[in-house]
């Protein structure tokens, strides 16, 4: 049911063993690799190269393998790419999929310097994807789980600019934001802006002239620009991994030409469409670890209600408590008994949390309406069903990026999006003749320092093993806990 939704990045760990790793300075680094040198400054942080400084110039997709950076880019969960110097196309099939162009190979990049500064990404194609900024785990270690660790996602297609061009002259329907008038009717500031520019005519950027890696070059047709305010992405600066594109809810290619970082954006002008930068707008706390010392938490997923009385057992002779993600729907059906077996869950102390209500990928759905419905029901019937509310979600599938998170904080004030850095991976071995890799699996990612784990009580052996499994990690030294008092959540119940 759920897939290690990052596990192919790992490969970053087995390319460019280059001196370039161990160098002092990231930032001189970078610079040496452009042949720039900067007034000797090793952070470049002062104020008074914002305005003159050169773009952090980090893909320019000339290399297959590596970045402008010399360092790694590539893709994940069988994203299918064409290279060609110049430029990466990527056919995404699903919104799992992503690609990496890493700002370090093992280390902890500062991005602090430019915290003031912009993402800018030229393409061509779909903008129905995520661009996310990943941070690096506790430890600065790719070889410790979670890595990466939390990532910040933005939705591409508001970040856009849309030159005007006179080409494009009359044709309504022309632009790609036909979901638009839909989804964002409540959306300040930016709703009457872009139902103004629909009747501007936008078109192709034939007659702008933008700063693009580092020149006032032209941009050729159809390629598309986005400025994001590296502020909208809300994770730890000073761990910064890479940049990655990811939760397509398109099959269409998307071709990369240039991912930069640049101190300002083009004034508004008709040339641009008078573009102007959209909010930020909220996108909840994703969490893949326990933040409490000492702490473990097992998140357990949906579930066969024929299994229901053995989990319960179970979990009653090792007195722990834990942290159960529900789908919606299943509470709603009679014949699970599930909203009688919850309430007693609830009642015996553990966390009853929100899993969507029918469990799609949520980051494949097309429209925000549907999004938005998979929210809504499963609040409902929580209150319906349970009495309760709940701002833990988990992602069906681990699936979760731009959208899905901003819907969630819409719906939800300030939402617990909850991940893993722990899986059973009984997805992948339940039903095998060999069962036992969960175990293998379960103890490899303890033994990375993961804390928060993952699976589900569909399987007698998962179930079989679940014993087992606690023992393990009482013995490792942790306190067993549901997962907001892991997080050390102020409206946990104590401990
Ligand atoms: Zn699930």
């Amino acid at each position: 049911m759920h897939r290690l939704f990052m596990g192919s990045f790992a490969i970053a760990l087995y390319l460019l063993p280059t001196t370039a790793l161990y160098h002092n300075n990231e930032h001189d680094h970078w610079n040496e690799l452009r042949g720039l040198t900067i007034n000797g400054s090793k952070g470049l942080n002062t104020s008074q190269n914002q305005n003159s400084r050169l773009p952090l110039v980090i893909d320019t997709f000339q290399n297959p393998t590596h970045n402008d950076l010399g360092f790694w880019h590539g893709s994940g969960e069988n994203l299918s790419v064409q290279h060609e110097p110049g430029f990466i196309r990527l056919f995404p099939t699903d919104p799992d999929q992503n690609f990496h162009t890493q700002f370090d190979n093992h280390l902890c990049y500062s991005l602090v310097p430019w915290y003031n500064e912009f993402l800018h990404v030229v393409f061509e194609g779909t903008d129905q994807f995520s661009v996310s900024l990943n941070q690096h785990n506790d430890e600065c270690n790719p070889r410790r789980s979670p890595f990466p660790s939390v990532a910040d996602s933005v939705q591409a297609d508001r970040y856009v600019m849309h030159p005007r061009s006179e080409a494009s002259g009359g044709d309504e329907d022309g632009d790609d934001d036909e979901d638009w008038d839909e989804d964002w009717d409540n959306e300040v500031d930016m709703d009457t802006d872009r139902k103004s520019k629909k009747h501007r005519n936008i078109g192709n950027p034939r007659n702008s002239r933008l700063k693009y890696s580092n020149e006032t070059v032209e941009i050729p047709p159809g390629r598309r620009e986005l400025y994001i305010p590296l502020t909208h992405f809300e994770i730890d600066f000073n761990r910064v991994v890479s940049v990655s594109f990811n939760g397509f809810y398109t099959q269409e290619p998307i071709t990369l030409h240039c991912v930069e970082i640049v101190p300002s954006v083009p004034p508004p002008s008709p040339e641009n469409g008078h573009f102007h930068l959209p909010g930020k707008l909220p996108s909840g706390r994703l969490v893949l670890r326990c933040s409490r010392p000492n702490s473990f938490a097992f998140g357990i997923d949906d579930g066969q209600p024929q299994f229901s009385q053995q989990i319960m057992r179970i979990l009653d002779e090792e007195n722990v408590r834990v942290t159960f993600f529900v789908v919606g729907a299943g509470l709603r059906d009679p014949s699970s008994n599930f909203s009688t077996f919850y309430k007693e869950m609830l009642k015996k102390g553990h966390q009853v949390a929100l899993h969507s209500n029918t469990h799609p990928k949520m980051e494949a759905l097309q429209t925000i309406r549907e999004i938005d419905d998979e929210i809504i029901q499963t609040v409902q019937v929580f209150k319906e069903q349970l009495g309760i509310g709940s701002s833990y979600f988990r992602p069906p599938f681990g699936t979760v990026a731009a959208r899905l998170r901003q819907q969630l904080a819409r719906h939800i004030p300030n939402p617990y999006i909850v991940n893993w850095s722990v899986d059973v991976e009984d997805w992948l071995w339940a039903n095998t003749s060999t069962p036992e890799k969960q175990l293998e699996a379960f103890y490899r990612d303890v033994s990375k320092g993961g804390n928060l784990a993952v699976m589900h009580y569909l399987h007698p052996t998962t179930i079989g093993y679940l014993p087992q499994l606690i023992q393990h990690v009482k013995g490792a030294g942790y306190e067993i806990m549901r997962i907001d008092q892991c997080l050390e959540d102020v409206s946990a119940p104590p401990l």
